[in-house]
């Protein structure tokens, strides 16, 4: 069989443990044999960030910037205690941060449905997309405890030194709390863009919620933002892609998501996208199920499994133990990431491809043969349990 070639390289961040073991098996038997591979390799492997005092992560993000599309395999975000087991010279920051600082991206995660694994909510047929603002409100916050008898304000002084001032509480019969918060419309403006994008790219409706009854300044500039934008930006081409823009309030929209199908996008100011996201992935099944993707304002993409380096397992693999480590949800960063290739440079091939792969992956689940935490929640009557090696086999076979 003759390869497939790429045209543009795409951006690959390898990272830690039991996901840099499952990277490499992803890429010897279910990808280089087909695919004449065209990657720009970074390394975000602990040690070699610590060893480029981190440098490797900025240029893989940048170099994300320059190509548009990036696959990340799980990577550590240094501890205390893994300052230690890696005797590193810094406690880097997480690279996820460092990666979305630079992109000024939105987080998309979607869950991988298969037969077998029925959502908790049994209406959910299709996978719902939690889109979760990742800047500001009370993940920058300032908070102070008060103690009786004083006043809060909030005060702010403009460019010409002018003061306003409005009385938040006056605290004269009891201690109490306080907090100031606050967004950007730069900010917002590009949560907005990056979410009518990825709803025009994958066609699905996007809805978006606030409180702005309650916080009429606040949530309401949220509101107003993606509105214009929306009128703007993106009108005629939602409606000619037949999808839909929706506005509603927080608590409501939490009631319909219950009550509804899925095949959406929820796009989530950062607490409720924090709260939410933990509460739809769980209600889908499992860790290992959950894609996430970056994707920036200006249009780069850097596709990932949302769990973690999975250590105990990894841990286990080190002693020579088995182990069943689920891999689907790094086989679609790296299937997300070569339909996206093949659709910016028009390579029909590499997007089926990536697409044939995702029916492999999905299909040898639902013939039964499962990872153990697939195992452990399916309902198929003749499933059986197969070692992290043996699935990814399986997976080839049927490929
Ligand atoms: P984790 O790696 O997601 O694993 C937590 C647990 O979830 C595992 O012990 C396992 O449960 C289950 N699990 C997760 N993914 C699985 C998979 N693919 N197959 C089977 N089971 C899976 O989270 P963590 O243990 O909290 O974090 C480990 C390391 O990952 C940390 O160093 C953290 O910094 C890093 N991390 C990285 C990212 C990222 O790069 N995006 C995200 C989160 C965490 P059982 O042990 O019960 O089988
Ligand atoms: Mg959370």
């Amino acid at each position: 069989m003759q390869k497939i070639e790429m045209k543009t390289p795409l951006v690959e961040m390898d990272g830690d443990e039991m996901t840099r073991i499952i990277w490499k098996l992803i890429k010897d038997e279910l990808i280089t044999p087909y695919v004449n591979l065209k990657s720009e390799y970074y390394d975000l492997g602990l040690e070699h960030r610590d060893s480029t005092n981190d440098r490797v992560t900025v240029d893989s993000a940048n170099a994300t910037k320059k190509y548009g599309v990036a696959v990340k395999c799980a990577t550590i975000t240094p501890n205390a205690q893994r300052m230690t087991e890696y005797t590193l010279k810094e406690m880097w920051k997480s690279p996820n941060g460092t990666i979305r600082a630079i992109l000024d991206g939105t987080v998309f995660r979607a869950p991988i449905i298969v037969k077998g694994v029925e959502p908790l909510v049994p209406g959910w047929t299709k996978p719902i997309t939690i889109a979760r603002h990742a800047y500001g409100d009370m993940y920058r916050n300032v908070e102070a405890i008060v103690p009786k008898g004083s006043k809060a304000e909030l005060v702010f002084t403009d460019k010409d030194g002018n003061v306003s001032k409005q009385l938040v509480h006056d605290f004269n019969d009891t201690n109490g709390i306080i907090q100031g918060v606050h967004n950007t419309d730069k900010s917002i403006g590009s949560f907005a863009r990056s979410c009518f994008n990825f709803a025009l790219d994958t066609r699905q409706d996007l809805w978006f919620a606030t409180k702005d009854t309650i916080s009429k300044t606040y949530d309401h500039r949220f509101k107003d933002i993606y509105a214009e934008i929306y009128e703007n930006e993106y009108k005629s081409r939602f409606e000619k892609a037949g999808i839909e823009y929706f506005y509603t309030l927080i608590d409501d929209a939490a009631a319909r998501v219950v009550r509804n199908s899925g095949g959406y996008i929820w796009a989530c100011k950062n607490y409720d996208g924090d709260v939410m996201s933990d509460l739809v992935a769980s209600a889908f099944g499992s860790l290992g199920m959950m894609t996430s993707v970056l994707v920036s304002p200006d249009g780069a993409y850097e596709y990932e499994a949302a769990h973690g380096t999975v250590t105990q397992h990894y841990y286990k693999h080190q002693r020579g133990e088995e182990t069943s480590t689920n891999s689907v949800a790094t086989i679609f960063a790296w299937t997300g990431a070569l339909k996206k290739r093949g659709q910016l440079d028009s390579i029909g091939e590499l997007s089926e491809f990536a697409e044939k792969l995702e029916k492999a992956t999905i299909d040898t689940i639902e013939s039964g043969v499962m990872t153990g935490d697939l195992y452990a929640i399916s309902s198929l009557e003749n499933k059986h349990k197969v070692n992290t090696q043996g699935f990814i086999g399986e997976i080839a076979k049927r490929l």
